[in-house]
């Protein structure tokens, strides 16, 4: 590597001795050995019997259930990040999936007492919670409850699991073998997907037009497979929301999410009832890219920037300054991270990329992981990173069952963290061009997951509709449904090319997991919105915010935010993230004018 290209991060590599002092460490072997015992007698003295037991003998049941979870979470921590430092290592890879195996076993041992849990009569089961001995644990012994009224009897949910896997989890492997195995052809070359999508980026038009061109062919060409596994996976989510009882094709993931379906609704309709802002950003770009016409194969084409570089110490500084002037003890607990080596920021040979914080076991403490080369974006990467590192590590009181956050909120500090750098990032640019571009690139990563996954998700909802409607789909009833979809939030701004009209058959979350889509959404804009009442009430929210984190997933969404004089139920909350972006909107357009 060059002297020039250092960033100061190459020597910054994590320490695992507060896990263990290497993989050959005693303790190790000893942990794993000891959490199959402990689930061997956990299996032998309550299986058949979680029904009967009384308020004392369930608190130590939940107490060795988080013990084996400790243990083997231990276990499973270290190998997994030791891994991710040197994925040639085949002795790092062997002992990664041996802890793979080893909690598969343990799960098949212990899968008995949520399911007898689960079937406990309700009234029975309240009389058990409402005991102020199990307060510790009643959130989470109410959550593993939460799917018995869509539960069939044991001999049905065996059958249901078993042809799953040659069903539903077939047709899934199916079309990610078929995408990932598909080349496009661009210029006489072949491309996999991935690189065909990037081009969509270039600057220069022709290329971008080409790709898009390049990219419906192929699509084109796949269309039978995919509508007919679309139709398939459509058709067996109907029959399955009809087996389990789910008033909608939503319902089932609304409850796995901890939220209600009105509150999914009222996100919605803010979102849709707001796509005034897309059409202007858009505008504002077309002038800023000097074009006639902006057209879908144009929206991600970048403004012309120069290449900022940060050093690692100057990234830290920016992180550390942005939480300590949030709240002073997360600024403190950022501080450990760096001061106690519980980061891995430095780019080897044979580690892999992405970045992630891993909570680790609560007895223990988070560690954070990325490849820090010096861009804007591995400064947010690591500000993302340290607002979950901060969350893990304050939620660890919650104890292992209960630390953790559904889908719907656990990119809230992640994400509010970006933010509260992200500003710091901006008004310390001097130049006034990548400060316009900064911004730029902030509103388009907020419309990727604000605007354009609630437009997918009134997509979803569309098929799913006309799938159990209509019955089977024809590609150009997709086509409709899609076009359609997307000109409602593109209306005034971008043109949509008639070609454009087969681009919903390779995303695959469509696929793998219905109804995912609008989570991100709901985070981003949760987070944006949040941002907007620690704006109006700079002097208690970051106490009230701090509280929310410490509690982890120890309540329902709805109930962590309310402090925060939040209410996830009415629309005018929604609109408060929503009149951010605009924000962000209106001051591009005045940095622009400037120029
Ligand atoms: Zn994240």
């Amino acid at each position: 590597m060059a002297k020039t290209n250092l960033t100061g991060a190459e020597e910054v590599v994590w320490d695992l001795s507060d896990l263990y002092n290497s993989s050959d460490d005693p303790l190790l072997e000893k942990d794993l050995s000891e959490s199959t015992k402990q689930a061997e007698d956990f299996a032998s003295s309550y299986r058949g019997r979680v029904g009967a037991l009384d308020v004392p003998e369930l608190v130590k049941l939940l107490q060795a259930y988080e013990s084996i979870f400790e243990l083997s979470g231990k276990a499973g921590t270290f190998a997994f990040l030791n891994w991710s430092t040197n994925t040639e290592d085949p002795a790092r890879g062997a002992l990664l999936q041996r802890l793979h195996e080893h909690s598969s076993q343990l799960q098949q041992k212990l899968l008995f007492f949520e399911l007898e849990w689960a079937h406990v009569e309700d009234g029975r089961a309240q009389t058990l919670m409402s005991d102020p001995v199990l307060a510790h644990y009643r959130f989470w012994l109410t959550l593993a409850r939460r799917y018995r009224p869509h539960l069939r009897s044991e001999a049905e949910e065996k059958i249901l699991a078993e042809k799953s896997v040659t069903g539903r989890s077939a047709w899934v492997r199916f079309f990610e073998e078929v995408h990932s195995g598909a080349r496009y052809t661009l210029e006489g070359e072949e491309l996999p997907q991935q690189s065909v999508l990037t081009k969509l980026y270039e600057p220069d038009r022709t290329q971008r037009q080409r790709a898009a061109e390049a990219f419906t062919a192929g699509l084109q060409n796949m269309r039978r497979v995919n509508t007919y596994v679309f139709n398939n996976l459509l058709a067996e989510k109907a029959s399955d929301d009809r087996l389990r009882s789910y008033p909608t094709w939503i319902s089932a993931r609304n409850l796995a999410n901890q939220i209600d379906d009105a509150t999914v609704q009222a996100l919605v309709q803010a979102v849709t009832g707001r796509y005034a802002i897309v059409a202007r950003f858009y505008n504002l770009k077309k002038e800023l890219l000097g074009l006639e016409e902006l057209f879908d194969y144009d929206r991600y084409a970048p403004l012309p920037t120069a290449n900022r570089r940060y050093r690692w110490q100057e990234a830290k500084q920016m992180v550390l300054d942005a939480y300590s002037s949030f709240h002073p003890e997360m600024g403190e607990i950022a501080e450990s991270f760096f001061q106690k080596n519980w980061i891995d920021a430095a780019v080897r040979p044979g580690k892999r990329g992405g970045a992630y914080s891993h909570g680790a076991v609560p007895s223990v403490h988070p560690y954070i992981f990325m490849n820090f080369e010096g861009t804007p974006r591995h400064v947010m990467t690591l500000a993302h990173e340290m607002g979950h590192g901060v969350h893990q590590y304050l939620s660890r009181e919650q104890g292992i069952l209960s630390a953790d956050t559904p889908l719907t909120t656990a990119e809230t500090a992640s994400v509010f963290g970006e933010m509260l750098v992200f500003q710091k990032l901006i008004s310390a640019e001097k130049d006034a061009q990548i400060r316009l571009s900064m911004l730029v690139q902030k509103i388009e990563d907020t419309f990727a997951t604000v605007f354009r996954q609630t437009a997918m998700n009134r997509f979803e909802e569309a098929i799913h509709e006309a799938r159990r409607a209509e019955g089977e789909l024809t590609t150009d009833r997709f086509n409709e449904l899609w076009m359609k979809t997307q000109k409602e939030m593109f209306e005034g701004s971008v043109t949509l090319t008639d070609s454009y009209g087969v681009w919903w058959s390779y995303i695959p979350h469509f696929i793998h997991s219905p109804g995912y889509v609008y989570a991100y959404a709901f985070g981003e804009l949760l987070v944006l919105a949040l941002y907007a009442r620690y704006q109006e009430s700079a002097a208690s929210f970051p106490a009230a915010y701090r509280d929310m984190l410490a509690a982890g997933g120890s309540n329902w969404p709805e109930e962590l935010v309310r402090p925060l004089g939040v209410d996830l139920k009415d629309r005018t909350f929604w609109d408060k993230g929503l009149g951010m972006i605009e924000e962000f909107v209106e001051q591009a357009e005045d940095m622009a004018k400037v120029q």
